[in-house]
């Protein structure tokens, strides 16, 4: 989502000032062949594009109508999307024409001529993130959300088509709509890594591998060879000397008669042998 702010002060419904306790969200489309941002949102920003016809709503009665939105969501001048907030968001809009005026955020998605799948998806993918980012603002869900239509239905809004008689020609809905937001909204429970939360892993990763190697290198300590008396399991150069020391009765082994000789101790022995100390 490409979120950016350009309040309408002008605009007869922000000099209003009311608030409301934000309850749910209701999605609008214009109903006019005109993607751009800048015929509803001005003045221009460098972004939005100049509106040459002047008619954008930051004015006291856009049309000669009292309305006003929170958002709008539509293309910059460059072409991309972007959505663009133009109210509060606890600000009382005039946008549902019913009492959802009290309870709704109410945002425009600009339309085109309703046929361009690539502009529907991406306005659509816009609008879910808006709703997505929303409903963790106001600690709201997915059911939370209806569009004009829907409000019509409830009695809460006046009789328009919007946005049923669009999503539909894209294979959407607004069930398909709320299913989306829903599952942005819990995919999002799974934050992904930050950067320092990554380096903090790894080194977690490391310290245990790092004692993993420890115990490892214990346990093979604690299995060392231990020789209990002069056979094949004691290494070749090793038997002359410790045969000697037990001939000469230097090495007696314990009560059972076992010599218990690591490797490392008969290696010094070995040592010691070689350079003449049991020679006497
Ligand atoms: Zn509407």
């Amino acid at each position: 989502m490409d979120l950016r702010k350009l309040i309408l002060v002008n605009n007869d419904c922000y000099k209003a000032g009311k608030k409301i306790d934000v309850k749910g969200i209701m999605v609008h489309s214009t109903g006019a062949n005109n993607p751009w941002l800048k015929r509803y949102v001005g003045p221009d920003d460098g972004f939005l594009g100049v509106n040459k016809n002047g008619n954008h709503w930051n004015t006291a009665r856009p049309g000669g109508i009292q309305v006003c939105v929170h958002a709008f969501i539509g293309k910059l001048a460059d072409g991309s999307i972007a959505t663009y907030q133009t109210l509060p968001w606890n600000h009382r809009g005039w946008h549902g024409g019913g009492s959802s005026n009290n309870t709704h955020i109410g945002f425009e998605i600009c339309e085109d001529g309703l046929a361009d799948a690539n502009y529907f998806n991406a306005v659509y993918k816009e609008a879910v993130e808006l709703c997505a980012y929303l409903c963790k603002e106001f600690n709201l869900t997915e059911q939370n959300i209806i569009c004009h239509s829907e409000g019509y239905k409830k009695g809460i809004a006046s009789n328009h088509g919007d946005v049923m008689h669009w999503f539909p020609k894209h294979g959407k809905s607004m069930d398909t709509f709320r299913a989306d937001v829903k599952r942005l909204l819990s995919n999002e429970e799974d934050e992904p890594m930050t950067l320092e939360e990554k380096q903090k892993f790894n080194m977690l990763v490391d310290t245990v591998e790092g004692i993993r190697k420890k115990v490892d290198e214990l346990a093979t300590n604690s299995n060392k060879m231990v020789y209990a008396c002069v056979d094949g399991n004691m290494p070749e150069w090793a038997r002359p000397t410790i045969t000697k020391l037990c001939e000469k009765g230097y090495l007696r082994g314990d009560q059972e008669g076992k010599l218990n000789l690591t490797d490392d101790m008969i290696r010094i022995m070995v040592v010691l042998d070689r350079a003449g100390a049991f020679d006497k």
